[in-house]
């Protein structure tokens, strides 16, 4: 079981010994069960719109993102698809595949398509980056004790199954999971050059993420998870705009 990936942009050398395209099937059901439990709020409505406007931007920024560094082979692993659901819950998550899903009750903190693309850009850069993947493979060679995961799939398919799940915090509710800080940095990163690659100034992600700490009270899980805190956060945010602005593109 020797596998390593490279995260875009970080360069960071990830684990990795789950095929893509089993993670994009099996996430593909459990996007379908919760779409049919969770209707999406039909295109008519103006923030429907927005969210697929900042998402089909932001997709695209992937794209292109992924042909100039030599990775267009994995431009068709996205059907990207983006809706908005009608529930209070804080959150937003991207599944592999380019799934997307954004909750009613994230949008009076986004307000503008900026502020929606940090969140939109976060949630994608954790997909794009295959945190999931990385988290599954992690926990494959815990619990399978470094069998292939063929083999783990032939013996043991429900209990790879529920691995599955488990790395994509996909339960009761989707993408309830918290993160590791590692993987929350990265995804910061990462999406801040994505928002930038689609025309939004990526000094929209430090007023954003400013004015998520603020408010009181317990933090959504994966959003606000409570590490990394809040003012690290920010700061490696801020620092990271030079950066970030290499990529702006201008409208
Ligand atoms: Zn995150």
């Amino acid at each position: 079981m020797t596998s390593c990936s490279k995260v875009p942009i970080t360069g960071r050398r990830q684990f990795n010994v789950v095929p893509g395209q089993m993670i994009s099937e099996m996430s593909l059901t459990s996007y379908q069960d919760f779409l049919s439990q969770n209707p999406p709020i039909p295109e008519s409505n103006k923030n429907t719109q927005q969210v697929k406007r900042v998402g089909q931007k932001i997709a695209q920024a992937v794209e292109e993102y992924l042909i100039h560094n030599g990775q267009q082979d994995k431009v068709s692993a996205y059907k990207w698809e983006f809706n908005l659901v009608e529930s209070p819950e804080v959150n937003a998550w991207c599944l592999p595949g380019g799934k997307v899903v954004v909750y009613t009750g994230i949008l009076p903190l986004t307000k503008d398509d900026a502020g929606l693309a940090v969140v939109m850009g976060h949630e994608i850069a954790h997909a794009v980056a295959n945190h999931g993947g990385e988290r599954m493979s992690q926990q494959l060679a815990v619990v399978l004790g470094g069998v292939s995961l063929d083999i783990a799939l032939q013996q043991k398919p429900a209990q790879t199954r529920e691995l599955f799940n488990m790395a994509y915090g996909i339960g009761s509710t989707l993408g309830t999971l918290a993160y590791s800080r590692t993987h929350e940095y990265e995804a910061d990163k990462l999406g801040m050059v994505f928002m930038a690659m689609a025309g939004y100034e990526p000094e929209r992600a430090v007023s954003f993420w400013e004015e998520m700490a603020a408010i009181p009270g317990q933090a959504p899980p994966e959003l606000l998870s409570t590490h990394p805190s809040s003012q690290n956060r920010i700061k490696e945010l801020r620092n990271y705009i030079p950066n970030a602005r290499i990529y702006l593109k201008k409208q």
